[in-house]
Formats: C-alpha cells, structure tokens, sequence
C-alpha cells in the first residue's frame, strides 16, 4: 500500500510513501514521514495500491485515525484550486495543531441534506436572531467570526442558550483541539472559530453562520487564501443544510446573488433612523476639520450629555480638487488615480497607465489639486481648542497596537467625544451615541480600489446604525449626492446596490468577472522582467485579459493584474504551471485570487 502526503509547503504535489504493515492509516489522517532530511508532519490525502520497493515508508502516525473526512478533504482540495494555492499548506491552515496523546472521535461522513439558499439577515435584530435561530436548529452549528475578538464575543454572547465551544486561536491548543473531537463526537453541537475552522466537523444537520460576510478581513494573507464567504457558499452546497449570512451592508456579491434569486433576502422590519445632514466643507476644510453644521451638532451632543464618534480615514495617496471635490479618475477603469509625490505623477493601479499630474481640475477649473486629508490626531486638537471642557480622546485600533492601544481604549470608555478610524466603532453598542460625524469621508471614495464606495457605504452605514434615533449623523462631503451616502442617510439600501452593480457591471467587475494578481519575484531586475513578461504573455495566451506589468522600486517584484470569468483559477493555475521560457525567466510566482485590497 502507498500513501499520498501532502505538505505545509508552497508545493501543489504530493508525496508518495510506502505504508509499514504494522501501521493502519487511512485518508485525511496526520502522520510523520521524513522529507528533506528530516522527518515532518503531513497529511495523507489518498491511499493507492502498489509495492513501496523504492519509496521511503512513513516513520509514523501523528495521531490514531482521520482528522478529515472524505467530505472535508474534498472541500479543501476545491478551496486550494480554487485559490491557485497548495493543497498541503490549506489543509495546515485548517487544521487544530495535534495532540497525539488526547483521545480522538473519528471524523464523521455526514450525509449530504438538500441544499437551501444562503440567507441574508439584514436588519438592527440580526444578532438576537442568529441567537434565536441557534438555540432553535436542532443540529450543529458553527459560527464563524472576521477576528478572534468578536470570536470571543459571539462565543460569550451564544453561551445563554448553551455552551459554544472555541476553534480560534484565542484559546489555547489544547482547547481548540478538545473542541474539534467534541464536535466530531458528537458531544457538542455549538462551535464559534474564524476561518481556520471552516472545515470544523459539524453535527448533521449543519447550519452555518458567517457574522459580517461583507468584511475584508474573511480574507486576510495567508492560506486559506479564500473569502471565508466563497468557502461556506461551498460548504452549504456539498453538504446542504442552512446558510445564515447577518450583515447589515452584504458584499455586492451577495446582493447580486440575492437579485438573481440565488439567496433570500429577509427584508428588515422598518426601524427607527436618526436624522442625518451632509456639511459642505469646501474652501474651510483645509484649515479646519470642523463645519459650522458638524461643530454644531457636537456642541448638542455634548450640551445633552451624549456620547460623539467622529470618524477620520486614513490619508490617501490620490489627488482632488479642493473647490468642487473632484477626483481624477483612469478613464478605463474607473478607479482614482494613485498621486506619487516623488515624480509628480499619477498612476492606475489597475491598468498601469501613467499621466502627468494636472495643473487645472478638469471638472471645475479649479486650480488647488492636492493630496489632503486630517488625520486622527489634528482633529482632537481642534476638538479640544473648540470644546475645551470636554472630555476627548482618540482611538485608533486600526493603526496602534499593544499597551499603548489599552491606554487608548481605557481613555475613550469615558470620554464625551472620540475621534478614531474604522474600528473605533466598536466601542458603541447600536443606538447608543448621540452623534455620528464624518470628518472626510471623501477619502474613502477617492481609495484607488474599485471596492472603496462599498468600503465607505459599509462604514456609514455601521456608524449610523450606532447612533440613537433621536440622535445626528453629519457627513462633510463635497459629494451630497453621491448614491452612497444618499442611501445611508435615508435607509434605502437598494439604492445603494441598484448603482454599484451597474458600475461594476459597465467597468467588468466582480461579481461580473474575477479578478486575480500575479506577482513574481526574482534576485535580480532582468530576470524578473523576464519573468513578468512570460508570464502576461501566457495568461493572455489562455484567454485572460492581461493588463500591463508594475515593477516595484527596484524591479525585484512584478505584477499583473488579471480580469477573466468564473473559469479563472484553472485558467491562471495552468499559464503559470508551464515550463519558464526564456529558462533565464526564474524566479517565484504567487497567485492571489479575489484580491480584496
Ligand atoms: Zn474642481
Ligand atoms: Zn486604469
């Protein structure tokens, strides 16, 4: 008998060993076989008939039986080829670490149920309902989260209806390994994890939940290198069972999907929403952050004892006009355009085509075009000039860390107004500020991404849902009418989806087409020009829209953007397989399908 291992290497093939007769595997089991020189830890994903003459045997079992399923290893071999990645090195994502001496449940075959449509929950009750939907489904769960901490907090916030076991990284090892062989023993039937528990054994019938589908971070680096959306979309389907996507502002996939009668929308019951107003900031914004109509608001927040979140964005490398806000745009693409200082350029990130920055705004004549923004930090001070009894402080957990980011949290629980990025907006449960604020939300629409009007709708619209039905929401924008913000201040978020799906669809965007980048890499500049140049030729040689190679700083990195339809990854997977030619063309080639930034 000879045995298939795969690896946690960047390597796609496997390894063939032959099994001792005094060892009894089977596949998707764990097991030790020297490689290299040294003996590692892999997994078996077939099992052949044949003599092991000339093949090294396995040194020995990593644990007693199967920790995947023929199911599960089916689901991860489709997330690999899917992803253009290594099958070893998503299944080594998947997976607890191994505690050869715990006791362990085989993995279960579950049978597959009928399929029903994933199920989009959309409303201010979305939580309480996946509770309620949780205690009630008389199967196994498995709720899975963007990070460990809202992990912790769906794992706390479940434990009301029974325990919830934890498969995420904030517990320790041996707790993610007893949750696991307690799910596939069938001894608990709640699981909360990220998306390293994707392939979590499940009491039958399964339900899973995906909280916030429509967040980046369901896709960080790293294998699985999947939207954890894409994987449980699979899941539902290969082994049936319900989908529960709770999300206030769906992905454009999603809705799209929903549009065309592949997911069921279940409409929110209307719920109150707190006026909302947009301040004209032109001419006053470069020296100050605050409009008359913001610095107002926060003056009745603060006059009525309520708590103000005022939101700033990180700076953007792109260029607008500082009289009517206009952004310069590639006229392909769509997408703004990347301002470099050094060169005085601008650039699509897209495409790769280059222009002269422009004296003069195209739309207005204008001519301060200039890359601008306020960040976290000249806004407090402002704050505290204006308002100086107030308590303020800033919080910022999207670009600090560590002590300093406690110090931060300790001083914006007790403070009147905070001023912070994205995710200072989990400090406020909903309907619980006075005041939202966005200081420049402009930034988030001039983002060089294709993405950055979803980006900033899903951020209004999170902020608004914080904010008290009686309280204000005040947006400074130089685009009052643009459809993101003309939905999020009145609650109407078809009208948000009806005009982002026409742009993506005129410019061919996801959900319309997928995109995927090539990167290579290389010791020296030729070799990796070389390299970029084969492989654009070989990609569009497959069919694929190819557009032009962008080499870092020093040339060392290409990459290629890669338009193509569903087909993608098998197309891309093979042009990139093929032979190097010229054979000076060496080097490495990472493939990142979907890219979310
Ligand atoms: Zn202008
Ligand atoms: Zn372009």
């Amino acid at each position: 008998m000879l045995a298939e291992v795969m690896f946690d290497l960047p390597l796609g093939q496997a390894f063939t060993y032959a099994v001792p007769a005094h060892l009894a595997v089977a596949p998707g089991q764990r097991v030790l076989a020297p490689l290299g020189g040294a003996v590692r830890a892999g997994l078996i994903v077939a099992l052949v008939e044949g003599g092991g003459e000339r093949v090294k045997p396995l040194a020995d079992t990593l644990e007693p039986r199967s920790i995947l399923s023929g199911g599960q290893l089916a689901l991860a071999r489709w997330i690999a080829a899917e992803s253009c990645s290594s099958f070893g090195s998503t299944c080594a994502a998947l997976l607890p670490p191994a505690l050869p001496t715990e006791p362990m449940a085989a993995a279960p075959e579950r049978p597959a149920g009928p399929a029903e449509l994933p199920e989009l929950l959309l409303g201010a009750d979305r939580l309480a309902r996946v509770r309620r939907e949780v205690d009630r489904h008389p199967g196994g769960v498995l709720v899975l989260t963007a990070d460990v901490g809202a992990a912790a907090e769906w794992a706390a916030f479940l434990a009301a209806a029974g325990p919830a076991v934890r498969l995420d990284s904030g517990v320790s090892d041996r707790e993610r390994w007893r949750a696991w062989n307690s799910l596939a023993g069938g001894e608990r039937r709640v699981a909360v994890g990220t998306r390293s528990a994707l392939l979590a054994p499940i009491p039958h019938p399964a339900m899973l939940v995906l909280i916030d589908e429509h967040d980046a971070a369901h896709k960080p680096p790293g294998a699985p290198r999947l939207h954890s959306r894409d994987v449980v979309l699979r899941r539902a389907t290969l082994e049936g069972g319900r989908l529960l996507l709770p999300s206030a502002t769906p992905s454009v996939e999603m809705w799209w999907r929903a549009d065309s009668g592949r997911a069921r929308l279940h409409p929110p019951d209307p719920a109150p929403w707190p006026t909302g107003s947009v301040a004209d900031p032109r001419g006053l914004l470069r020296r100050e952050p605050l409009t008359p109509g913001l610095a107002r608001a926060t003056q009745d927040a603060l006059a009525q004892g309520r708590r103000a979140c005022l939101l700033v964005s990180r700076l953007t490398s792109t260029l607008a006009c500082d009289d009517c806000g206009a952004v310069p745009r590639c006229p392909e693409c769509g997408i703004a355009l990347a301002f470099s200082r050094v060169d005085k350029a601008l650039s699509c990130r897209q495409c790769a085509r280059r222009h002269p920055a422009p004296d003069t705004c195209s739309a207005c004549g204008g001519r301060r075009l200039s890359p601008f923004g306020w960040g976290a930090d000249r806004v407090e001070h402002a704050l505290h000039r204006r308002f100086p009894r107030a308590r303020i402080a800033r919080y910022d957990p999207d670009a600090t860390r560590g002590a300093r980011l406690e110090t931060q949290r300790r001083l914006a629980a007790g403070a009147d107004i905070v001023v912070g990025t994205r995710g200072a907006l989990r400090l406020f449960p909903p309907a619980s500020l006075g005041l939202a604020g966005f200081v420049t939300p402009d930034q988030l629409f001039r983002v060089a991404d294709f993405r950055a009007s979803e980006r900033a709708f899903a951020l209004m619209w999170a902020a608004v849902e914080r904010v008290r039905p009686d309280g204000q929401v005040v947006i400074q924008s130089q685009h009052p009418d643009h459809y993101a913000i003309r939905a999020v201040l009145s609650q109407d978020r078809g009208e948000f989806y009806k005009h982002e799906l026409r742009f993506r669809a005129e410019l061919g965007y996801p959900p319309f087409r997928r995109l995927c980048r090539v990167s290579v890499r290389a010791r020296q500049e030729p070799s990796a020009r070389a390299l970029a140049d084969a492989c654009g030729r070989r990609l569009r040689e497959a069919g694929l829209t190819v557009y032009p190679a962008t080499p870092d700083r020093r040339g060392l990195v290409w990459r290629l953007v890669v338009k193509g339809q569903a087909d993608l990854p098998a197309r891309v997977a093979q042009a990139v397989a093929a032979p190097p030619t010229p054979p000076r063309a060496r080097g490495i080639i990472e493939v990142e399908m979907d890219p979310v930034d």
